[in-house]
């Protein structure tokens, strides 16, 4: 057996497995056993994406991100030796933010933001399903102390119109604050997007993904290797925000899930 998987091992049952918490509901995450601890993670799909499977105690076990607009009920993965493994979806009910922005353009955008919006997307979408195999950091720390001002998966209307429910966490903070990488990794992608400004892609491995929007300086390039803490940039108000915040995405399987559910109360 190899050494990084008896390390592993011993880590994880030390702790059985304390990050991320399991919350199978939508915008949570699903901790499904899928076979004995082997020398390689068995390959799992979820709805086409790749997902994320750690080591635990004796076991292999899939964190499966659950997309925001699933309905409750029986879900499958799939593996890569043919099985199908069932997992039970809870309901959840979010509650609802009305927010106003004074720049139209970012609520009702002309046709040549729309189409800027439309090839942005397609960007996001690769960044957030990347999927690097091997082990991964599930242990996060905030990227900057400061209030939550906006939980994830408020149900949002924007200047009264329904919008996409809120797929990250903002946490107030002061513009220049410095955003720190919620766990070690590689950057994977930085932009400036139409609506969530200034941003950096982390890529932490086995599927794992965080962004931070809204930079006001982006301070890291594709490429760099980081530890947990490392500054990628500085807390701005880019793109579409109603004022200075973080608004910090974690991603399982190209779902974002609620980042919360990675932190420890202490923190
Ligand atoms: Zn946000």
């Amino acid at each position: 057996m190899k050494k990084w998987l008896l390390l592993s091992m011993a880590l994880y049952s030390a702790n059985a497995l304390a990050f991320p918490r399991e919350n199978p509901v939508p915008g949570g995450i699903a901790h499904v056993t899928i076979a004995p601890l082997s020398n390689t993670a068995p390959i799992v799909q979820y709805a086409g994406q790749r997902v994320t499977v750690v080591p635990v105690a004796s076991q292999w076990v899939a964190l499966v991100g659950i997309p925001l607009d699933v309905e409750e009920g029986t879900q499958q993965l799939n593996t890569a030796s043919g099985e199908r493994i069932a997992f039970e979806i809870q309901p959840k009910q979010y509650k609802t933010q009305h927010i106003t922005i004074r720049d139209k353009n970012k609520v009702d955008p002309d046709d040549e933001s729309s189409e800027r919006i439309v090839r942005e997307l397609a960007v996001q979408q690769q960044a957030k399903t990347h999927f690097t195999e091997g082990e991964t950091q599930l242990d996060f720390i905030k990227p900057v102390p400061g209030r939550d001002t906006g939980r994830f998966g408020l149900k949002r209307f924007i200047n009264n119109q329904p919008r996409n429910p809120h797929s990250g966490m903002d946490i107030a903070a002061a513009t220049g604050t410095p955003v720190e990488a919620t766990a070690a990794g590689r950057v994977l992608h930085t932009d400036d997007f139409f609506f969530s400004g200034n941003t950096v892609y982390v890529d932490h491995g086995a599927g794992v993904i965080s962004l931070y929007a809204h930079l006001s300086e982006i301070t890291v390039k594709p490429g760099d290797v980081l530890q947990q803490g490392d500054i990628v940039g500085k807390v701005g108000s880019t793109g579409r925000a109603t004022g200075p915040h973080l608004h910090w995405s974690v991603y399982l399987n190209g779902e974002p899930v609620d980042p919360a559910l990675f932190l420890s109360s202490k923190k």
